[in-house]
Parts: structure tokens; sequence; C-alpha cells
């Protein structure tokens, strides 16, 4: 770590203790070259977390939610940037709110995609809703057909 005060490298830990009731670690440094101390914080990189339909809760991927977008999107012809500008709403909306159930994820993606293409919006609430059958279907494309 080098000292904020002459720039040098040569700095040491002289000493450490908990901060924040255990989230951080409090470090005191001593710069060998200019004598400066200065003091430091360890803290966990903040993740946006997701937390599942069982209730645990695993760190969010912009890639998981790009492959179900793009996967519903195959074959759709798709103005350029859009899937990327999905997937950027979605990742801003989940790191503003630092941990969101995959419901939530899951109906914003689907309110993204119905303005964007109707089949692809079919196919991703045909996974994630996990329909049960043909008249769950059925119900959607009602629901297409008059928005209300
Ligand atoms: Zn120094």
């Amino acid at each position: 770590m080098r000292c904020p005060s002459c720039g040098a490298d040569d700095t040491r830990v002289v000493d450490s203790r908990p901060a924040d009731a255990g989230a951080a670690i409090r470090r005191r440094r001593h710069c060998e070259t200019c004598g400066n101390r200065f003091t430091t914080y360890e803290r966990r990189e903040s993740v946006p977390m997701v937390r599942k339909r069982d209730g645990r809760l695993e760190p969010f991927s912009a890639d998981k939610v790009r492959a179900g977008v793009a996967n519903a999107l195959a074959d759709r012809e798709v103005a350029d940037g859009a899937i990327d500008s999905l997937v950027g709403d979605i990742e801003a909306f989940v790191e503003s709110e630092g941990e969101v159930g995959t419901e939530e994820i899951g109906r914003r993606v689907l309110e993204a995609l119905r303005t964007l293409d109707e089949v692809a919006y079919l196919r991703f609430a045909s996974v994630y809703k996990e329909f049960e059958g043909a008249r769950d279907f059925e119900r959607e494309m009602a629901a297409l057909e008059d928005p209300s």
C-alpha cells in the first residue's frame, strides 16, 4: 500500500482490528520513508444478491439474464444493442436494490420483452412462469391481444 503522503511503496501494518461490528478490518499503516501513519479498511466487495424461490441467496449474474433473454430472442430480429440495453436496465435495477427476488427480475425481463418482441415474450414466459399447460399459454396469448 502506497503512502498517501510521500508516495513510497514501503509501508507496513502496525495495527489491525475489527471495525463495523466485524464487517471490516481497520489497519493502521506506517510509512518507513516519511514516518506518516494512515488508516485503511478492508471490506467484502459489495455484490448485488438474488433471492431464489427457495429463499437461498446467490450473487446476481448479468450473464444469466443475458443468456435467458438471448434464448428467448433466438432467431428473432431485434435492433442492435436491444439485448445489451435490456440486460443493462436489469443490472442497474438490481444494483440499486442490493437484493432482489428472482420473481422480480423475471417480471421485469418479461415487461421489457413484451414491448420488444411478442414471440420472445411468450417463450420467456413459458420458461419463467413454469406454465403448467396449454391453458396458461392461452391466457398469456389473450393478455397479449388485450393488454389491460
Ligand atoms: Zn511516506
